[in-house]
């Protein structure tokens, strides 16, 4: 507690995030306060939490006249309607200066949406990812805050405080003006999903390709785990796949768990804001279209039965060719989430720095490896790359693992084994590195239709028109 008796922030909204949230903050010595709205939970945290002292105030009113001003509130709530109830509730309470921070995974746009309404308030507004689950809110999360630069000062030491720590510095930057925090934390999930989607590919080709127990796919998992692919998401598949089932004995728990995934929606709005931004996202638009087909079940059970697709082992891949499928995937994953972080800095006047967002994502949150090492390492050189996978060190890399990977991609297709990311990774390359394509087609048949024009090869930038005689009939 400050002199005054005064909290030094307070966090609205003490679910699984906000709760660990505020002991993380408490922990690090700050005086927090607390409200929820269904206020007995917030009494029962700081009951079940005696050593956060934890201050839970009955009303917003009340939670206001405990801060230290100009006041720091973070709130983590529900995205979405919850946002702005709480926004609606603080607005006419708060004073010159004071900061809200909304640390909930909104929609980008509607953090645009606040912070306009909050230029023409005395408080400031803060959109903020926040990743790690809540483990890492307790622990050290990685923060992504963004919009209002001298609020950010201002936040600046209660977040490093609780951050994460990686052998690259503190996980917490400022991200961009605006909605960056919320537009980075976005594409975070996204790739999020492209590297659990490979994941779960590349364990079912050990699998159902390869025909091996989940002994030795966990053992395989573990040991990539101790080099290059040394990653949270690894590290947690090696151990889930050694789990046993509760209710059978001898069984493992992965083969219990119903084979229909979940989403809660960044995956999906980071396809769609690629689209906007003009960039192709094959890999993590690939893993959503996984989840999306992964939950009509029904559907998948009645096709199977109808169609009876052949499916088989797979032939002539080693489990080095697996690693490096799943590598040069990964680069290239990571290459359209971070061109789709670029495109939106230019297009939203963000001003992100590629290399400091890779360095935060190196601790903290769920896609935390050593890989986001040799990302922020590319985007710090003098010369940055155009692309990811443009930078020397990933040409090298990505020309070393394309045999294994075209190996991976052939066997799995041949097998009729779906690997949706895999191949479309591979695809996303073959075309990116193809300067000329198949859209000459295109452009003639949309010329052909519509008298949409086209370019010649031979007069770039000049748009022309051609008469395309019909064949007779
Ligand atoms: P919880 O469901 O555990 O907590 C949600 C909180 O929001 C509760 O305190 C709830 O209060 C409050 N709330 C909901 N609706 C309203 C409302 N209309 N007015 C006021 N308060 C409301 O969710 P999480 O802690 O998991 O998530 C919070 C935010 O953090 C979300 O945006 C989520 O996407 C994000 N997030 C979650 C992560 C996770 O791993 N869980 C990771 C990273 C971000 P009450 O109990 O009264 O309903």
């Amino acid at each position: 507690m400050s002199e005054t008796g005064l909290c030094d922030l307070a966090v609205v909204g003490l679910g699984v995030m906000g709760g660990n949230l505020a002991r993380n903050f408490a922990s690090r010595g700050l005086r927090v306060a607390g409200y929820q709205r269904t206020v007995e939970h917030a009494h029962a945290l700081a009951a079940a939490h005696p050593e956060a002292h934890l201050r839970i105030a009955e009303d917003v009113a009340e939670l206001v006249k405990m801060l230290e001003r100009p006041r720091r509130i973070v709130l983590m709530v529900n995205a979405g309607p919850a946002v702005d109830a709480v926004l609606d509730q603080l607005d006419p309470l708060l004073e010159d200066g004071d900061i809200v921070v909304d640390g909930g995974n909104s929609l980008y746009a509607d953090t645009d949406r606040r912070v306009a309404r909050a230029e023409g308030r005395p408080w400031r507004f803060v959109g903020m990812g926040v990743s790690g689950g809540s483990e890492g809110a307790l622990l050290g999360p990685s923060i992504m805050p963004g919009g209002d630069r001298y609020a950010w000062e201002r936040l600046r030491p209660p977040l490093e405080a609780i951050a994460a720590r990686s052998a690259s510095g503190v996980c917490v930057t400022y991200c961009g003006r605006g909605s960056a925090g919320h537009f980075v934390k976005m594409v975070h999930n996204g790739i999020e999903y492209g590297d659990m989607q490979l994941i779960a590919e590349v364990t079912a080709l050990m699998r159902a390709g390869l025909g091996w127990p989940w002994g030795q796919v966990a053992d395989t998992f573990a040991g990539w785990n101790r080099g290059e692919l040394e990653s949270y998401l690894i590290e947690i598949t090696a151990d889930i796949l050694r789990v046993p089932d509760p209710q059978t004995a001898g069984a493992l728990l992965i083969d219990a768990v119903l084979d229909r995934a979940g989403q809660k929606g960044t995956g999906k709005w980071t396809v769609v804001a690629a689209a906007e931004h003009g960039v192709a996202i094959p890999t993590i638009a690939a893993a959503v279209d996984a989840r999306l087909l992964s939950s009509a079940k029904d559907l998948r059970t009645r096709a199977e039965a109808a169609l009876q697709p052949v499916r088989g082992a797979i032939q002539g891949v080693s489990a080095d060719d697996l690693r490096d499928a799943l590598y040069a995937s990964k680069i290239a994953s990571y290459t359209q989430g971070f061109a789709l972080l670029q495109a939106a800095s230019e297009a939203r006047d963000y001003g992100t720095n590629l290399g400091e967002i890779a360095r935060i994502w190196t601790g903290g949150c769920i896609i935390r490896a050593v890989f986001l090492e040799r990302i922020r390492a590319a985007f710090t050189q003098t010369d940055k790359p155009e692309l990811l996978m443009l930078a020397p060190d990933f040409v090298a890399d990505v020309a070393r693992r394309l045999p294994g990977w075209r190996r991976v991609v052939a066997a799995a297709a041949a097998a009729g084994l779906p690997i949706p990311g895999l191949s479309a990774s591979l695809a996303w390359f073959d075309t990116l590195t193809q300067s000329r394509g198949s859209a000459s087609l295109i452009q003639a048949q949309r010329d052909y239709f519509g008298s949409h024009t086209y370019e010649r090869v031979d007069a770039p930038g000049v748009f022309v028109h051609s008469e395309w005689p019909k064949s007779p009939q």
